[in-house]
């Protein structure tokens, strides 16, 4: 059970998979105004960086689930190197259907919506472990400008325009949820281009070293047309944020 391969080879040096940076992420934890002991729940939880700093920089406790065994590894190297895997574990499975045994003050979800089948479904999911007075942390694209074309949205490698919202629909939508809006860290470009960009090099360095992998010629591939169809797609087009959401 894992993520598809193509993933654990272009993220593998990745400690955060979304173009949240380092010190956004410092600055998400700093604004929810965490307090010490207090329970966070990660669906999606990649390499664990969020968790584990977030730890060490506010004392929370918490419990991480991811597809991929390649970054649950990580996260739990991660943990040890930031002396705090006493206070968080990180689960390899499915986070479909994952519901706390102990209710949390934190529920997350960052960049992998598509656990409980869209934005909706995985508030649903999260508010089952969220205890009263908890917090959601939703990350998730929105539209920086609405493409000119259904050819274009599929350049942001989206489906189709519908698959998101402009930022202010999206802060709507979340209020037709029934949930305010009590908080947001907003991705820019520089932060697209350490998520994209890092990318690159992963890939050069990977094809060097594995130049006879089924997958080579899928990476190399990639690693020729990705540099220009981000910088006339996503980077232009595509915005990224977490959203703080309380229920109503
Ligand atoms: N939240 C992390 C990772 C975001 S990338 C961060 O911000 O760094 C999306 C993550 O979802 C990847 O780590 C991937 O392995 C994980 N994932 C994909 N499908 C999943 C599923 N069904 N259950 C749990 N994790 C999943």
């Amino acid at each position: 059970m894992d993520i598809p391969r193509i993933f654990n080879i272009t993220e593998s040096a990745h400690r955060i998979h979304n173009p949240i940076t380092p010190e956004k992420l410092a600055t998400l934890g700093a604004a929810l105004r965490l307090e010490a002991g207090e329970r966070v729940l990660d669906l999606g939880s990649g390499s664990g960086e969020m968790l584990c700093t977030w730890a060490r920089d506010h004392g929370v406790v918490g419990t991480g689930v991811d597809l991929s065994r390649l970054f649950t590894e990580q996260a739990r190297r991660r943990a040890e190197e930031l002396g705090v895997a006493g206070r968080v574990s990180f689960i390899h499975g499915d986070a479909a259907g994952h519901v706390s045994d102990e209710k949390v003050g934190v529920a997350a979800c960052l960049g992998a919506t598509w656990i409980g089948g869209g934005v909706a479904g995985t508030i649903a999911l999260l508010a089952r472990s969220l205890r009263s007075g908890g917090i959601i942390l939703i990350g998730e694209p929105y539209w920086r400008q609405l493409p000119p074309s259904e050819e274009v949205a599929r350049g942001c490698l989206a489906g189709s325009i519908a698959d998101f919202l402009t930022l202010p629909d999206l802060l709507a939508s979340f209020g037709g949820l029934g949930y305010d809006v009590v908080e947001m860290v907003l991705a820019d470009q520089d932060g697209w281009d350490r998520y994209e960009a890092a990318k690159w090099l992963t890939m050069r360095r990977w094809l060097e070293a594995n130049p006879g992998d089924e997958l080579a010629s899928e990476v190399r591939a990639l690693l020729h047309s990705e540099p220009a169809r981000y910088a006339a797609h996503t980077r232009e087009y595509l915005g990224w944020g977490v959203f703080a959401l309380m229920p109503r």
